[in-house]
């Protein structure tokens, strides 16, 4: 699995999802009480299984674990707040792996930018609300800021049992958040509403 996230960073690279160091993902398999998350300041279109942070869940705190020693000389994702948040909470995916991917795709913010809730949008396009259910978006908050992890909670409906209400949320003048079961999976979800953002864009009409 964390050679397909690899696969996914690099996708998301040449679809100008991010630039080099931008976007994060990270992944729990439900037995598990740690998760693995992408390292800071790592080219992402040359990320490794080996660089990934292994990260411990102790209640509501984190702690780094040893990996790899490649790994061990790098730092955890600074958007770890949002992650450990969703990680530590299985939920409705307990009886598998939860993913989170984040990464800023252009569409999807030019459409936040433009003033458009994604939440609404939905309900014009049933190829995106058969299998997507995007979340209002989350305003301005500072990036890698425990703000940013409580808004896209909050957004997406996380309660005390680790439930979400929605696969992805976006964050006006950032990017998106989408959770599913496997990279791919989570990573179609971002995939389906910036093809309906861009469609919408183009159109005009909004
Ligand atoms: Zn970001």
């Amino acid at each position: 699995m964390l050679e397909t996230i690899c696969d996914i960073m690099v996708d998301a690279y040449k679809r100008n999802w991010i630039t080099s160091r931008d976007g994060n993902v990270s992944i729990r398999h439900h037995d598990r009480n740690h998760f693995y998350i992408t390292p800071s300041g790592v080219r992402k279109q040359t990320l490794q299984p080996d660089q990934f942070k292994k990260i411990g869940i102790h209640g509501l705190l984190w702690q780094e674990e040893y990996y790899s020693d490649i790994s061990a000389k790098l730092k955890p994702s600074g958007e770890i707040p949002l992650h450990f948040g969703l990680q530590r909470a299985m939920g409705q995916h307990s009886n598998d792996v939860r993913v989170v991917v984040h990464v800023h795709p252009t569409y999807c913010i030019a459409a936040m930018h433009a003033g458009i809730d994604l939440n609404t949008i939905s309900d014009s396009f049933p190829e995106l609300n058969r299998y997507t259910k995007v979340a209002p978006n989350v305003g301005d908050v500072p990036p890698i800021s425990q703000a940013l992890a409580d808004q896209c909670h909050k957004s997406l409906q996380l309660d005390d049992y680790g439930n979400i209400a929605y696969d992805i949320v976006g964050i006006k003048g950032h990017g998106v958040v989408a959770i599913d079961t496997s990279p791919w999976r989570a990573y179609e979800h971002i995939e389906r509403l910036e093809h309906i953002c861009k469609i919408v864009l183009a159109s005009g009409n909004y």
